[in-house]
């Protein structure tokens, strides 16, 4: 069997990493690198180049170099260079076919398996999005597994007491923080939050706002309007940013950076860390919030953390290490290179694949909850928020209508109550249910979610067998701030997504009260008849009152009168009436909606 590699395909950087002879290995690249950064570039020759070079021409080529890829990943952007389109899953694939390459000369045989990470946050399609890359890059993605849990599985915590540990990624772009839960072998993410726009370049570009305004009160000269010159400060800051991370002041050295009329002009100053600190204190306390967040969205206090693991290159800087210590009370652990630990936990998953390692098993959570859309637009949660990995749940549901023979189902994902505030996947068509009576009916809809975190759906009418199903990978995902606001709006909006809920609740009962008076109308008396048919109409007048109590008197009335006269055409044999028409129910008769969806909703 061929090598199975370990890939960590970040936004910044990537890096790849293989199990040998037990031991877990990075695979530098060509340069020797152990990373390489997550840069394509076309030049104007027509060559196309990655890594490295990429990023280094990057300044000088702008309009033709692709960087932070990862940000689109699952979205239908494409990116046009010449008169060609490219999805973000093809520019992923040209990174992870450098990887491939890297890894393959390193280990001198051909590799086609790989393990590959994304965010824990990732959704659905993002995940297939991903899959999709390393399938055009000629890998077999074996596991999609998220980025913490990879971490956690590098530090060995897998094989400790059970225990919480917090995940403090910081890379070059963007910063995610989760909480895992670790027992007996098994990693659960508990919660993950963070900021897709926020990383070391935020901090680079922060030292070279200041590097250029003292450059420019001492020369008068102004670095911003000279591409190279900014260029070369902006390499400069990043260096000098890395220096300061070991050492408490560093030297930028930048000659013949610009020309005045009376000669060239030299760049020499020198940077505490100190200064630093002052002029990116905002950045470390933007990570803070979310790692509250996260915390406090898996129930726990800094006090149940038991190891703090630091992931990402900059989470090497010192006052970010200040930070985290200060809110956990802990001192972070460093102990493996933190741009690395991310690939070789996927290796030491490729491991657990290969049957080189044994006894442990992953765990991964969905991001938001996901359900379908019942009548009235709202959203029954068929799987909630933060569920563990693998999943399976299957909820059962009938017809809104009389004789209603097909359903649509409509995939939803979100926190609100209402499908219209949350994100449709997904929809298909369930025809053939055999035909009965609303309420009779019963389909049986499954969720299944494998260890990728693609979502499978299937509809099955229990009565005939028939059933129909969808893959989702429906490019209309969700980003990070869309999760995260999804959250927020879901707290923000609870009232009144409550009342909304209610009101489509209160027009459901009225249907299904009506369609109960009408089934027992043509058995009635004259005079139950009449007064049937009077708290069925004064229920139709209320049906969109904003007088909630009142409606719900009329309801309540309506309930009472058709229970009791249920009772009483049981009771009575022969029965009464003989073939008259139904009542005249109004708006919502025979269960049909107001906006005439019956074909298209289902009852809980
Ligand atoms: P990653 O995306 O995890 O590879 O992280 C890349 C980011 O980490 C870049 O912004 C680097 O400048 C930053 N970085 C790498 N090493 C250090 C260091 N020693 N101190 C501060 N930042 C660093």
């Amino acid at each position: 069997m061929s090598k199975l590699i370990g890939i960590d395909l970040g936004t910044t950087n990537s890096c790849v990493a293989v199990m040998e002879r037990g031991e877990c290995v990075v695979i530098p690249n060509e340069s020797g690198d152990r990373t390489t950064p997550s840069v394509v570039a076309f030049t104007k020759e027509g060559e196309r180049l990655v890594g490295k070079a990429a990023k280094h021409q990057a300044v000088i080529n702008p309009q033709r170099t692709i960087s932070s890829i990862k940000r689109d990943m699952g979205s239908d952007k494409k990116i046009s260079i010449d008169s060609k389109k490219y999805t973000p899953q093809e520019i992923s694939a040209m990174i992870l076919s450098k990887l491939k390459t890297d890894a393959e000369n390193f280990l001198g045989e051909r590799v086609s398996d790989a393990v590959i990470t994304v965010p824990a946050y990732f959704t659905d399609a993002q995940r297939q999005a991903t899959k999709d890359a390393g399938t055009i890059a000629g890998l077999n993605v074996r596991r999609i597994i998220n980025e913490p849990t990879a971490a956690a599985l590098a530090y060995g915590v897998d094989k400790e007491e059970p225990q919480k540990i917090l995940v403090y990624d910081l890379g070059g772009g963007t910063f995610d923080v989760s909480v895992l839960d670790i027992n007996g072998g098994v990693i659960e993410v508990l919660a993950t939050a963070g900021n897709n726009r926020l990383g070391g370049d935020d901090f680079d570009d922060a030292l070279t706002d200041y590097i250029i305004d003292e450059f420019k009160n001492q020369s008068g000269l102004d670095a911003r309007r000279d591409i190279t010159a900014l260029s070369r400060i902006k390499e400069a800051a990043e260096k000098a940013k890395i220096e300061l991370s070991s050492m408490t002041q560093t030297e930028i050295n930048l000659p013949f950076l610009m020309q005045k009329k009376d000669g060239p002009v030299h760049l020499e100053m020198s940077v505490t860390r100190a200064k630093f600190n002052s002029l990116t204190s905002h950045l470390v306390e933007a990570t803070m919030g979310p790692t509250h967040q996260a915390l406090a969205d898996a129930g726990l206090i800094p006090q149940n953390i038991s190891k703090v693991l630091m992931v990402g290159g900059s989470s090497r800087i010192p006052a970010v290490q200040d930070a985290v210590r200060n809110f956990i009370g802990k001192e972070p652990f460093k102990g493996i290179n933190p741009d690395e630990c991310v690939a070789m936990g996927a290796a030491l998953q490729g491991g657990v694949l290969s049957g080189d390692i044994t006894g442990l098993l992953l765990l991964d959570v969905t991001p938001l909850s996901l359900g379908i859309e019942t009548a009235g637009g709202i959203f029954s949660k068929i799987i909630d928020r933060n569920t563990t990995l693998p999943i399976k749940r299957s909820e059962i549901y009938t017809t809104a209508a009389n004789f209603q023979t097909s359903v649509d189902v409509k995939v939803f994902q979100g926190e609100r109550q209402m499908t219209a505030d949350n994100k449709l996947l997904g929809e298909f068509h369930l025809s053939g249910i055999k035909r009965a009576l609303r309420g009779v009916p019963q389909i049986e809809v499954t969720f299944e979610i494998d260890a990728n975190g693609i979502v499978h759906v299937t509809a099955r009418d229990l009565g005939t067998g028939k059933s129909q199903d969808i893959t989702i990978t429906a490019s209309s995902n969700l980003s990070k701030e869309e999760i995260d606001k999804a959250i927020a709006d879901a707290r923000i909006y609870e009232e009144e997504d409550k009342k909304r809920k209610a009101e489509a609740n209160a027009a459901n009962e009225i249907d299904q009260l009506l369609f109960r008076a009408s089934n027992i109308m043509k058995r009635l008396n004259k005079e139950d008849k009449k007064r049937l048919d009077e708290a069925c109409k004064r229920v139709n007048k209320l049906k969109k009152s904003k007088n909630a109590a009142e409606r719900a008197e009329a309801i309540t009335e309506l309930e009472r009168i058709v229970t009791q006269m249920e009772a009483t055409v049981e009771n009575n044999a022969p029965r009464n009436g003989t073939g008259e028409e139904n009542g005249n129910f109004g708006q919502g008769e025979n269960g049909a909606n107001d906006d005439g969806s019956v074909n298209s909703d289902f009852k809980d």
